[in-house]
């Protein structure tokens, strides 16, 4: 029933990609002037004069052995944002196609159909914040092409049920987008080794997150083959920047001190989601698979104005459907916490 040639784009299955030089040369050579690169060099040390691989092989190695999956599995991104519009733009053809997505979520899903023109459908997750599968199914049409989820959600810190995602998996003859960047800080399995058995999934992590590498712009999608085919004819060749791929591989070596700070982080969670639930005007601290919290309160907008004046800011989220009080809290450092919840406590008191 899944037919990946089917659920293409026109325009995508029939496209050219873009064959830069290093494409059409591979080899060793003494003299390279084939892309009218700066032959003198840069003020840069190094060869930042040099188009980066386009492929991004060194580090697909480096990742293919820490997550168990082959090269050619892998897409880079600028930033899982980058791959969240790549997939809209291979799959979605604007004015026609839509999507569904599970709100609460991740505002990027939303924006990026908009900007491709896509019909965005909405399946309101359930009060316990897991999947309407009956809602969803119902949403379904000819024209649905993407199933997003995101497991653990933000902002409701969840992760979602395994079966109702396999479930979705079995049943559904469009792609499934499974958003896993807070999947380390989890005590639930990735769907990466899941691969073999659904050729509709596509994976999604980054490096944003557990990685603390924000600042740098890498996402991750996993799939078969022949999506990430697809997704690299329509990605732009020099998606990731010659320096962003020398610091990514440096930082594939720090596995370990990535792996401590996720055990830290997680310790720092569970702290302070007992010393917030500990404070009078904290109605619910919700559980967390994630680097963050969702915390119910008396009073969102008073809380967080109170926090701001004291130079702490976090996210106010009580507007967002099923979060009404709700405030969305990054884990921070040990102090950053005792902060909060000293500020906190002293919220309505003169
Ligand atoms: C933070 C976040 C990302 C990360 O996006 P990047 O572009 O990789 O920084 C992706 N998905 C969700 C749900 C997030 O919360």
């Amino acid at each position: 029933m899944f037919n990946l040639d089917n659920l293409l784009r026109d325009n995508i299955r029939a496209l050219v990609p873009y064959s830069s030089a290093r494409d059409e040369f591979k080899g060793e050579a003494s003299v390279f002037i084939d892309a009218n690169e700066n032959s003198l060099g840069s003020p840069l040390s190094k060869w930042y004069n040099r188009y980066p691989d386009p492929h991004q092989l060194k580090v697909k190695e480096a990742l293919s052995k820490i997550k168990g999956i082959g090269p050619e599995h892998i897409l880079l991104g600028n930033g899982s944002d980058e791959c969240i519009d790549l997939v809209f733009r291979a799959f979605c053809v604007p004015g026609k196609d839509n999507v569904i997505i599970n709100p609460p979520t991740y505002g990027m899903y939303e924006v990026s159909a908009h900007i491709n023109d896509i019909e965005i459908r909405r399946a309101t997750l359930l009060d316990d914040f897991q999947l309407d599968l009956v809602h969803l199914e119902n949403l379904v049409d000819e024209h649905t092409k993407l199933i997003w989820i995101c497991s653990p959600n933000n902002p409701t810190a969840n992760s979602m049920n395994r079966q109702d995602i396999e479930i979705i998996l079995n049943n559904f003859s469009g792609l499934v987008v499974i958003d896993e960047a807070y999947i380390n800080f989890s005590r639930h399995r990735s769907f990466i080794q899941e691969l073999s058995d659904y050729p509709n999934l596509v994976v999604l992590q980054t490096f944003s997150k557990a990685w603390g590498l924000a600042g740098l712009r890498v996402g991750m999608a996993f799939a078969s083959q022949a999506i990430i085919e697809v997704l690299n004819k329509v990605k732009p060749p020099y998606n990731i920047s010659q320096s962003t791929q020398e610091l990514v591989l440096k930082a594939l070596e720090e596995v370990e001190q990535v792996n401590e700070m996720i055990r830290t982080l997680v310790e720092l969670r569970e702290q302070l989601a007992v010393d917030l639930a500990a404070l009078p005007m904290v109605r619910r601290v919700y559980p967390s698979d994630a680097n963050f919290l969702l915390v119910k309160t008396d009073d969102a907008r008073g809380i967080y104005d109170h926090l701001l004046n004291a130079g702490i800011v976090v996210r106010d989220r009580s507007k967002v459907e099923l979060c009404a009080g709700c405030l969305r809290i990054t884990v921070g450092t040990e102090k950053e916490n005792e902060a909060l919840v000293d500020t906190m406590s002293r919220w309505g008191k003169v």
